[in-house]
């Protein structure tokens, strides 16, 4: 499978990941755009710096401030109190003095003739090449504003032109900042800010591990403990710590694990009783062949009808498994049911056993919401139970009624020999049976199965019994059918 080849990262691994992913690049994100904005202040703050430069040459120059820096055609020159290009260059030079990180030089005619006296970073007249750029830029008389990257590093500049009436010679001031200098405090707040996101998201790592790692540790619990819990042994379970969403799912965990292990506790018990059960007929039929002559025809006969007998009984058994299974499964199949009909039909039913006096003592008036295949069942059941155990000839009563209000009873109640009180949970039980004092032949699954569908319409079975009789009741919650 190709996903077998993938490195195979913990969840607590993937979750740190995303969160210092995410981290880093909103650091990454803020700091550059930080930066950016810093940046883009810097290179205002040159530009107005330079373009008050330009103004100031224009002052120095003719004495009228001029504000055209856009690089169209300049004013004329004004009237200057300098008779030549140079003078007014040094009259400049001498009045206008570069900040930091700026330097300045005066050109005339193409060539470098003036720089500051006082020192500066950078001497433009070394880049002879920047130079005659600017001297060409400018030829049109306009003031420049312009970048360059060179020798001496990325400079912003201005160059005005310096004309005196009368001198036919050209002169021009040029005023650059170091760029790089002066974005030097930004670098370095930017560097400062860069190593303490670091350090951010070291610790944002470290907390996110330790964090991640206990939010996660329940499902590791949960994993270990998981793997513990075999097919053999399902009583393990796993401790329920905190209450969150964690704690909610082991406690679902568990719950189901009760669920799978109460379902194959019931399956080991089935087929233990299930076993139990059979040994009897098997045995039986086993002997009674061992035994047999088989030249007596008499003792064939006699063998062969004993293991029929015990042949139907576990047909019968296994029958009456299938049976309680279904009856266990408490799919229903209900329907708005006429009681008093309903009673009056499963009284037709039982009384057909001749061996008894039946009577229908009552009926609940009422239609309600019953499986009344499975109720039916049910009740026959108790019925046929009060026949078997009950005396020949002895009266057997039956019928329906509406207990509080709330609960619809299907009854039985017979004269018989009762059951005995240590005996009257027994008998619910799977293969639970009152013993050989009965002398009565039975699968023990009869009850089980009349508890089952009592349960699964929400009910139980009422047992009312003493030495004279007992009075057995399927009883369910009313649930009346409207209309
Ligand atoms: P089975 O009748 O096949 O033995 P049941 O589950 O129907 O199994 O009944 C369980 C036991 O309860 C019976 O063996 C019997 O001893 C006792 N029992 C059931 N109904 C009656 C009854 N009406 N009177 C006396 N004992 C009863």
């Amino acid at each position: 499978m190709p996903s077998s080849r993938l490195p195979r990262w913990s969840v607590r691994t993937r979750i740190l990941a995303a969160i210092l992913a995410v981290t880093a690049l909103s650091m990454a994100g803020a700091g550059f755009t930080a930066y950016l904005v810093q940046r883009d202040r810097v290179m205002h703050e040159i530009d107005d710096r330079l373009l008050s430069r330009v103004e100031a040459v224009r002052v120095v120059v003719s004495g009228s401030p001029a504000t055209d820096v856009s690089g169209t055609e300049g004013s004329a020159p004004a009237p200057s109190s300098h008779a030549t290009t140079r003078e007014a260059l040094e009259a400049v030079f001498s009045r206008v003095l570069p900040g930091r990180n700026e330097s300045s030089l005066g050109v005339i005619d193409g060539k470098p003739a003036l720089v500051s006296a006082i020192d500066v970073d950078a001497h433009l007249e070394e880049d002879p090449a920047l130079v005659d750029r600017i001297v060409a830029e400018v030829s049109d008389g306009t003031v420049r504003l312009g970048t360059s990257v060179g020798p001496l590093g990325s400079l912003r500049y201005v160059a005005t032109p310096v004309n005196i009436e009368g001198d036919p010679q050209q002169g021009l001031y040029i005023a650059a900042f170091d760029i790089d200098a002066e974005l030097k405090d930004s670098i370095s707040a930017f560097s400062t800010y860069a190593i303490v996101a670091a350090g951010g998201l070291v610790a944002v790592g470290l907390v996110g591990w330790l964090v991640a790692g206990r939010l996660l540790r329940p499902l590791r619990d949960l994993r270990d403990a998981a793997s513990r819990i075999s097919a053999t042994d399902l009583t393990k379970r796993i401790p329920v710590q905190g209450n969150d969403d964690l704690s909610g799912l082991t406690s679902t965990v568990n719950t189901m694990l009760d669920r799978i292990d109460g379902a194959v506790s019931a399956q080991k018990q089935l087929l233990n009783d299930v076993r139990h059960e059979l040994k009897t007929p098997i045995t039986i039929v086993r002997g009674q062949l061992e035994v047999a002559n088989p030249e007596d025809p008499d003792d064939m006969r006699q063998a062969i009808a004993i293991a029929i007998d015990e042949l139907d009984r576990m047909s019968a058994l296994v029958d009456e498994i299938e049976s309680l299974a279904d009856s266990q499964q408490s799919l229903l199949n209900r329907s708005p049911i006429d009681i008093r009909d309903f009673t009056e039909q499963v009284f037709a039913k039982a009384s057909t056993d001749g061996n008894h006096k039946w009577n229908l003592a009552e009926f609940a008036e009422v239609a309600c919401l019953i499986d009344s295949a499975r109720i039916t069942q049910a009740w026959l059941q108790l019925a046929d139970n009060a026949g078997k155990y009950a005396p020949p000839g002895s009266p057997i009563s039956l019928g329906s009624r509406i207990t509080d209000g709330q609960l619809l009873e299907f009854w039985v109640a017979d004269q018989g020999p009762g059951i005995p009180k240590d005996m009257e949970d027994r008998i619910f039980d799977r293969f639970g049976r009152v013993g050989a004092q009965r002398g009565v032949r039975g699968s023990g699954l009869g009850l089980p199965i009349v508890a089952a569908i009592a349960k699964a319409h929400g009910g139980r079975v009422a047992l009312q019994s003493s030495p004279v009789g007992s009075r057995f009741a399927i009883e369910i919650p009313l649930q009346e059918a409207n209309g």
